[in-house]
Order: C-alpha cells, then sequence, then structure tokens
C-alpha cells in the first residue's frame, strides 16, 4: 500500500519532469526558428530564402538551425555593404592621387597640364588674365572670374567669323608660338 503511494508520487514526479522537459524543448525550438529568422534577415536579402531557412527550422526542429548555420552567408548583409562602399571611396580616392589619362593617348596627365606631354596635343586652354588651367567646358575662369574667350573665339571661326581668332588659336594649339600673348601663356 505504502510502496504504491510512493510509486505513485514518483511516477507524477516523473511527467512531471517530463512534461517540463518537452516544454523546454518546445521552448527551446520556438527559440531557435525566432533566431533562424532574425539572424537570416540580417545575413540574406532574398526574403524567399529567409522563408525557407525559417521554414527548414520550423519542420525539423534544432536540425533546421543546425543546418541553417552551417551554410548560412559568413557576413552581415551590412557588413558587406559598409565594405563595398569602404571600397568605392577608396578607388575614387586613388583615381583622384592618379589624377587624369591624355584623351588622345592615356598617358597620365595632372589637372593643370595644359599639353599632354606625351603627345603634345592641347589639353586645357589657359586663362588669358592668370593663366591658369580651364576645363573647356567652363564658361568663365574660376580662378579670376574673366570670361572665357577662347571658347568663344572658338566658336566663332567654325561659325565663319573673323579669320584672326583661328590664327590666334592655331599658335597655341601646334606649337610654335608666333609671337604676343599666347607664347607668354604656353611658357608658363
Ligand atoms: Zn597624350
Ligand atoms: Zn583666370
Amino acid at each position: 500500500m505504502r510502496s504504491l503511494a510512493l510509486f505513485g508520487i514518483e511516477n507524477n514526479a516523473l511527467s512531471l519532469v517530463a512534461g517540463l522537459l518537452v516544454l523546454f524543448l518546445v521552448a527551446l525550438w520556438l527559440a531557435l526558428v525566432f533566431y533562424t529568422y532574425m539572424d537570416a534577415r540580417r545575413r540574406i536579402a532574398d526574403p524567399m530564402l529567409v522563408g525557407t531557412a525559417v521554414v527548414a527550422a520550423l519542420v525539423f526542429p534544432f536540425v533546421g538551425t543546425v543546418v541553417y548555420m552551417i551554410v548560412r552567408p559568413p557576413e552581415y548583409l551590412e557588413d558587406v555593404r559598409e565594405r563595398e562602399l569602404e571600397i568605392q571611396a577608396a578607388e575614387a580616392r586613388l583615381s583622384q592621387l592618379e589624377g587624369d589619362v591624355c584623351p588622345y593617348c592615356d598617358f597620365e596627365v595632372d589637372k593643370d597640364f595644359l599639353r599632354c606631354p606625351s603627345c603634345l596635343r592641347r589639353l586645357k586652354e589657359p586663362c588669358r588674365t592668370c593663366a591658369k588651367p580651364l576645363d573647356p567646358r567652363w564658361k568663365i575662369c574660376p580662378y579670376c572670374e574673366a570670361e572665357v574667350s577662347s571658347g568663344q573665339s572658338r566658336g566663332r571661326a567654325r561659325s565663319g567669323g573673323r579669320p584672326s581668332a583661328p590664327t590666334r588659336a592655331r599658335p597655341a594649339g601646334t606649337g610654335r608660338p608666333a609671337a604676343g600673348a599666347p607664347a607668354a601663356a604656353l611658357e608658363r
């Protein structure tokens, strides 16, 4: 009688322990599913793949999460993005350090070169006032605010204007300065 009661208590305690164990395992399983979801979202951009990982963790308790942890991408998406941005910035810095290349012969030239030292072609026109190198797209000199006259004279020459403008522009372009202001600008 006493032993039976003892057995009953023992049985109750055992089933309680078993129930708690099952509860613990279920809680752990659901936590692992949640962890898989949160981790996959940070590592995988494709929502279909994130869903697949979560379903695998749900359908195959514990094993699904373990398999996911083996095959998951090694990096977080934000780390990948940050590294790509850093690489882009480094490339931009590098190209700035290297400067430009000559559009005719790809020789490395500085931004303020007036002529390419390799193929001797004209890269930029000097400002008439301050002799700083001007980008052909500029309408005024950004250094001294002088109007860019070379582009205007070239445009007039193309549209059939005065012949004096091309003769003044040519010595600067083909070498051999004739005399006067263009020669002084060339020397710089
Ligand atoms: Zn060149
Ligand atoms: Zn200027």
